[in-house]
């Protein structure tokens, strides 16, 4: 399998075929931009490292221990092996209620609920003292009113932002799959998404356009929203994002061709930028029928565009 992005015609200063070089260009000249005004340096000259920004370097260096017990958390998540739980919280013995019977949730089960819980909850609680620390290294008074609820808040919003490592695919697709003999394309345009960007943990957010070519296996609509959910919920790069969505459907149903669409805008660029407030990022992963035969992309891409 094999991924491939087009260029989309029109404005060509954003859409252009290598959007990741256009977003690195309009972050070089955004920084050139801030040197001249001096807000926040005197060096004409600075790398571009964290060491250039103390503050952030301060702050990535409180929020170094996030990973770890972030990920630990949500990778156990991913896995139903029991063997990712600590050792003293799995209990393989199948156990049987007084009455003889089997209880209808095993004792293993509960107590890997309980383990995942346990997890959570010390991560939202590393969390919520990271965010205390930011506050802090922002200069902040955390003890003033309208402070004090915020690093839980923002701990529990960053939970939820990321939710998509806590999901998989077979979650989703479970149950949703339908035989279909038609063989016409089915398109979902214009899903909603919003994402965090893996390089400065802003959102970008935009619409997601899905199109596929069904072979026998036609997929609940409303799922193809909750597989944009799985991946756009997560730390993410649009590239990235628009041929996760595309694998992940392409495993689903196995479908003859694919194509996925992504506009967005980064909130990045926009914050940045003086004048990129109007800048939209595309991405297209087109896989098989969409990407071997023009006939079939262009059809998807007319339909895509069509408002
Ligand atoms: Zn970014």
């Amino acid at each position: 399998m094999e991924a491939t992005q087009i260029a989309i015609p029109g404005d060509e200063s954003h859409r252009t075929n290598g959007v990741s070089k256009d977003h690195s260009v309009a972050w070089k000249d955004e920084r050139r931009e801030t040197h001249s005004t001096k807000y926040h340096h005197d060096q004409e000259e600075e790398s571009d490292t964290l060491d250039s920004y103390p503050v952030i370097n301060q702050l990535s260096k409180s929020l170094s221990n996030i990973p770890s017990t972030f990920m630990d958390y949500r990778k156990r998540l991913k896995h139903d092996d029991l063997s990712m739980l600590p050792p003293d919280r799995v209990d393989p013995r199948p156990r049987r209620t007084s009455s003889g019977s089997r209880p209808d949730r095993s004792p293993s089960a509960t107590r890997m609920e309980q383990a995942l819980a346990d997890a959570k909850a010390s991560t939202k609680e590393n969390l919520v003292n990271c965010y205390r620390k930011l506050l802090e290294n922002l200069g902040e008074d955390v003890t003033r009113q309208g402070l004090l609820k915020t690093p839980e808040r923002a701990a529990s919003a960053m939970l939820f932002f990321t939710k998509g490592y806590e999901e998989k695919l077979s979650d989703v697709v479970n149950g949703a799959l339908f035989d279909d003999r038609n063989d016409g394309m089915v398109i979902v345009k214009d899903i909603e998404m919003f994402s965090l960007c893996e390089h400065h943990m802003v959102p970008f957010f935009g619409k997601v356009s899905i199109g596929y070519l069904p072979d026998q296996k036609v997929i609940g609509i409303s799922k193809l929203a909750r597989i944009v959910e799985i991946y756009s919920r997560r730390l993410q790069v649009q590239e990235r994002l628009t041929k996760e969505i595309a694998l992940a459907l392409t495993e689903a149903i196995h479908p003859t061709g694919v194509g996925v669409v992504i506009e967005a805008t980064h909130m990045c660029m926009v914050m940045r930028g003086v004048q990129k407030i109007q800048s939209k990022t595309i991405t297209s992963t087109m896989l098989g029928e969409f990407r071997d035969n023009p006939k079939s992309r262009q059809e998807f891409l007319a339909l895509v565009r069509s408002h």
